[in-house]
């Protein structure tokens, strides 16, 4: 795709910039950032409302880093994220999009590294500094002049951000910041917690929500397969196995998806193709018909690629990458259940991406229910069914055409007919995995662990700010003190002040989670108000404990 065909050049974006998202392999913008581009690269403050997958990053990335001025050799930007997973995506982020920007740096910060390198970075001029709010704040403790000459910041899922109890530090963080700074905040949801922070600190900010209608799919059986990102293409070959389709549409993100997936399932003898805006009109005129004639089984296509598509024969449609808002998932999935026939559609979600799964169950108004891998046993008994289906109609008339031969070979060889078929069968099936023990060895997934169950999706030790508050147990009251860790708090001098000042036994009170800059403990609903006024002057470490009731929202 050229420049001049991408979505993207319709924007004032410097032709760096634009070199670097068309080499990314996106092709056209998604709602979020078709929206918000214009906005940001104004100037304007904006609020904007989206979740993970909708590609909100490059909705800020993208004019963020136009408005920079890689000359200067000092922080500009702030981008504030809620753990360091999200912070760590968002500088990869930033920096693939600054590819083509040599003088342009960015710097991660985020709790458990060391701090001396992060604040080195900083000070060595790098632009763009993504950060979570809690180790942000130990540096302006050290060096209160670090943010000084940043005008534009980000609050990236500013609601995940409250959640995680970081609402002090981000006051910290906003005297930092000239008053004169651009501020745009992205929240999946905008609570009152939320809009209270906008009034107080962005001006006049432009409100940028996709809409989302509530949309009807009938006749599709909908589901959905928790997966980390990296087995997708070890998923999707699991699921082909058991699915009985007849022609499928698998749709993936960039052009770059599209041929690595078509050439994987190409190499185990599906009859694939990938179909991308970079491929010309009349090639992919050529690759439907062939879908449509049963030359070609299944296709891998980028929503803009596979626009307008319409086959009848498709039975299945796998989003092996999210789509952007619920309207293309509906749309994606319309492209089977064609002329009142039944169809299957099957939804990959990352770890990262359940959100977006849950808005769409409620614009369709529908359950996605959850599958799981299929196990060996269930894709042998697909082998052998298939095997069955392609036998049976030949063993009719055989005997016939061929029971003389038989007979000829068994006398030469001098075997059985079973040892014979039993040969032919090997070859026929051309070393397919055919017994429970073989299916296993060829398979490296393990099919009914999730993500969630995974050790690679726990928050690593040690770092504190990442972790969400436990599910609350019913009867209790979250409460919340801005002594942490950093204060020399540990659980025990918590529950030891609790206990000796609240006069509460030991089974009264739930769990203590204590953070780097703040801890949450579960204290029984009833006499709540009374509890926390009796431990009004409570001091801990030497500090005023302050407890305060924890309100999620
Ligand atoms: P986000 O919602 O920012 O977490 O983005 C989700 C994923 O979508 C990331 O993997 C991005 O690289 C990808 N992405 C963002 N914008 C586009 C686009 N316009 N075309 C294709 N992929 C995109």
């Amino acid at each position: 795709m050229t420049q001049e065909t991408s979505g993207f050049a319709a924007f004032d974006l410097n032709p760096n910039i634009l070199a670097a998202v068309i080499a990314t392999g996106y092709e056209e913008p998604s709602a979020i950032q078709q929206q918000s581009i214009p906005i940001i690269l104004a100037g304007h403050d904006m609020i904007g409302q989206a979740q993970t997958g909708t590609g909100k990053t490059a909705a800020f990335a993208l004019p963020i880093l136009n408005r920079i001025d890689p000359a200067k050799r000092e922080p500009q930007a702030l981008i504030l994220a809620p753990t360091r997973e999200l912070a760590l995506q968002v500088a990869t982020a930033f920096e693939t999009y600054a590819k083509q920007m040599p003088s342009v740096n960015v710097v991660a910060v985020y709790g458990g590294a060391p701090m001396g390198p992060q604040l080195k970075a900083i000070r060595n001029g790098a632009q763009i500094v993504v950060a979570t709010p809690g180790r942000l704040c130990d540096h302006l403790r050290r060096d209160e002049k670090v943010l000084a000459t940043v005008n534009h910041l980000v609050l990236d899922e500013a609601d995940e951000m409250l959640k995680l109890g970081f609402m002090d530090d981000l006051e910290v963080i906003f005297k930092a910041l000239p008053a004169t700074r651009q501020t745009v905040l992205f929240s999946a949801t905008l609570p009152q917690s939320i809009r209270a922070i906008a009034e107080r600190h962005l001006r006049d900010p432009q409100h940028v929500k996709i809409q989302t209608k509530t949309q009807t799919v009938t006749a599709i059986e909908q589901a959905h397969l928790l997966v980390h990102a990296d087995q997708k293409t070890s998923a999707v070959l699991s699921l082909l196995e058991v699915e009985d389709f007849d022609a499928l549409i698998m749709f993936v993100r960039t052009k770059q998806a599209t041929l690595d997936l078509a050439s994987a399932l190409e190499a185990k003898g599906y009859k694939a193709a990938a179909l991308n805006g970079d491929i010309a009109q009349n090639q992919r005129e050529r690759v439907i018909d062939s879908l449509k004639d049963g030359r070609l089984d299944i296709v891998v296509a980028t929503d803009v690629a596979a626009r307008g598509l319409d086959v009848p024969r498709i039975t299945h449609v796998f989003n092996v990458d999210m789509p952007y808002d619920p309207e293309s998932y509906v749309h994606r999935i319309g492209r089977t259940g064609r002329a009142g026939r039944e169809g299957r559609a099957l939804l990959l979600v990352t770890p990262r991406e359940r959100r977006m799964l849950q808005v769409i169950e409620r614009v369709t108004g529908q359950k996605v229910a959850e599958v799981r891998l299929p196990d060996a046993q269930a894709v042998l008994d697909a082998r052998i069914k298939k095997l069955t289906n392609s036998l049976a109609p030949l063993v009719a008339d055989a005997e016939s055409t061929h029971g003389d031969l038989l007979d000829r070979l068994t006398a030469d060889i001098g075997c059985s007919p079973r040892a014979l078929a039993a040969a032919l069968l090997r070859k026929a099936t051309n070393g397919q995995a055919l017994t429970l023990a073989a299916i296993e060895r060829e398979r490296p997934l393990v099919p009914n662990s999730t993500p969630r169950e995974r050790s690679g999706d726990r928050p690593e030790r040690g770092d504190r700010e990442r972790r969400a508050p436990a599910p609350l147990a019913e009867g209790r009251a979250r409460c919340r003190t801005a002594l942490g860790a950093r204060d020399g708090i540990a659980a025990k001098n918590l529950l030891g002040a609790i206990l000796n000042e609240g006069g509460l036994a030991r089974e009264a009170i739930g769990r203590i989670q204590v953070r780097d800059s703040f801890s949450l403990v579960e204290l029984p609903e009833e006499g709540l108000e009374k509890l926390l006024a009796k431990l009004k002057d409570t001091r801990v470490a030497g500090k005023q404990l302050k407890l305060r009731r924890y309100r999620e929202d």
